[in-house]
């Protein structure tokens, strides 16, 4: 039996909508892979009644309960109060956490003022857990059969905690097997048609591999699960994955935790070739995501946002013509952009977006979520229509991700 867990996120404005609760998002995902099962979430209000109830109610349910939020230097956060009254016990001035405050607030040349001082006082049945990036430390207690732990709020503190040291704590309390995971990335099919391809494969499986599906942004990742590694599991897991390949390999772009935009850097270079960008209706985001893969100043050489009319012909010399005749989104003016984009920029490889990403600009021909992707290399110059939806913002996501894809299947048939 996984052990099981239930996290409580605090704070009002969790609760009116200012404030995505990301933080419980980010735990369940490091939990599941670590086997652990979350068996319920908790939002509630910076409520002391609420707080109490709930500790009480998931101590009865929970072999562990993780609390995020409230742990402010101000008075409306009152997680760590209440913690204090749930165990009947008080608060102590803890001198090494007070030594981290201070040398943090001296580090940054702030003045502290007594209620950061205030942050190093701590429930003393608690272990304190340190907090290498902010001023709230972190606090583990062991109560009965359940352990609590309380975050801050801010999730990038809480994220590097988890990782510091309590995640692996968790794992060395309750993890008997380990458990393994395996990750094929396809891209540009769906998940109902993918699993129409591998329905065969995924009905032979062995009972001892679980299969998820997981879809995200134009992308499906198809993970494999299995408690215990060692090596006889896992030449099983591999022989499985080996099997399946061939049946889905034109969408596979890549394995475990690797990113589309970071495949398409893996294949650009290995190749030895560069990329220029020219990309209207996504102002920039696919240059965004090719640049957010460390080291791209290897095959990336840059991008222009012709947003314009204008620009398009002035800077990349697509005829005005073409543009009157087919409209900017259209099939002519993405190809003529890649190709002159290639050799502007004196890349290897052009790609370029035109789209209508809405919300404004659709008729009926071409309605909110049309989206022409151009790419140029030395042996072609081809164009590709999307139909994406009515949202702006992921018309201009999905875009990047085709034309991604795009790079990857022209790049392959080299
Ligand atoms: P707190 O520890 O309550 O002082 O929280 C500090 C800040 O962290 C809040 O103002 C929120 O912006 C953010 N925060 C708190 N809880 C969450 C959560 N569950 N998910 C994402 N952000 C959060
Ligand atoms: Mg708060």
């Amino acid at each position: 039996m996984p052990a099981k867990a239930i996290l409580i996120s605090i704070g009002d404005e969790i609760l009116y909508g200012q404030t995505l609760d990301t933080n419980s998002h980010w735990i369940s995902g490091e939990l599941d892979s670590l086997g652990i099962r979350v068996i319920k979430k908790i939002t509630i209000g910076d409520s002391r009644e609420e707080i109490l109830d709930n500790l009480a109610e998931s101590e009865k349910l929970a072999d562990m309960v993780l609390i995020t939020g409230g742990l402010g230097p101000t008075s409306d956060d009152l997680t760590k109060p209440c913690l204090t009254e749930y165990f009947g016990t008080q608060l102590e001035r803890n001198e090494e956490i007070l030594s981290h405050i201070k040398g943090m607030f001296e580090r940054a040349g702030w003045e502290m003022s007594e209620s950061n001082a205030m942050q190093a006082d701590l429930p003393a049945n608690c272990t304190p857990i340190k907090n290498s990036i902010g001023t709230a430390a972190g606090m583990w207690f062991d109560q009965n059969d359940t352990v609590f732990v309380s975050m801050p709020g801010v999730p990038f503190e809480m994220r590097q905690m988890m990782k510091d040291s309590i995640l692996p704590k968790l794992k060395e309390k309750f993890v008997r097997d380990t458990i393994n995971h395996r990750m094929i990335r396809t891209i540009g099919i769906g998940e109902s048609k993918l699993a129409e391809i591998i329905k065969d494969w995924e009905s032979q499986l062995p009972k001892t591999i679980k299969l998820a599906y997981l879809p995200t942004m134009g992308a499906v990742k198809l993970r494999l699960t299995t408690s215990g590694d060692n090596a006889t599991t896992q030449k099983l897991v591999q022989a499985e994955i080996d099997k399946v390949i061939p049946l889905i390999e034109k969408f596979v772009y890549g394995y475990e935790d690797e990113e589309i935009e970071e495949a398409i850097g893996r294949m650009l270079k290995a190749k030895g070739m560069t990329l220029a960008v020219a990309e209207s209706c996504t102002g920039g985001y696919l240059s965004h995501k090719i640049t957010s893969v460390p080291g791209s100043s290897q095959w990336f050489n840059g991008s222009f946002v012709p947003y314009s009319n204008q620009l398009k012909n002035e800077q990349l010399h697509v005829d005005m013509k073409i543009i009157q005749e087919h409209g900017a989104v259209s099939e002519p003016v993405v190809l003529a952009l890649a190709k002159n984009v290639r050799k502007e920029f004196k890349s290897d490889v052009g790609v370029s977006i035109s789209g209508i990403a809405g919300p404004g600009g659709g008729t009926p021909e071409k309605p909110v979520g049309t989206v022409w992707i151009g790419y140029a290399d030395a042996k072609k110059n081809v164009a590709k229509k999307f139909q994406f939806i009515r949202d702006r913002e992921l018309n201009i996501k999905y875009s990047a991700v085709a034309a991604l894809n795009m790079i990857r299947i022209n790049l392959d048939k080299d």
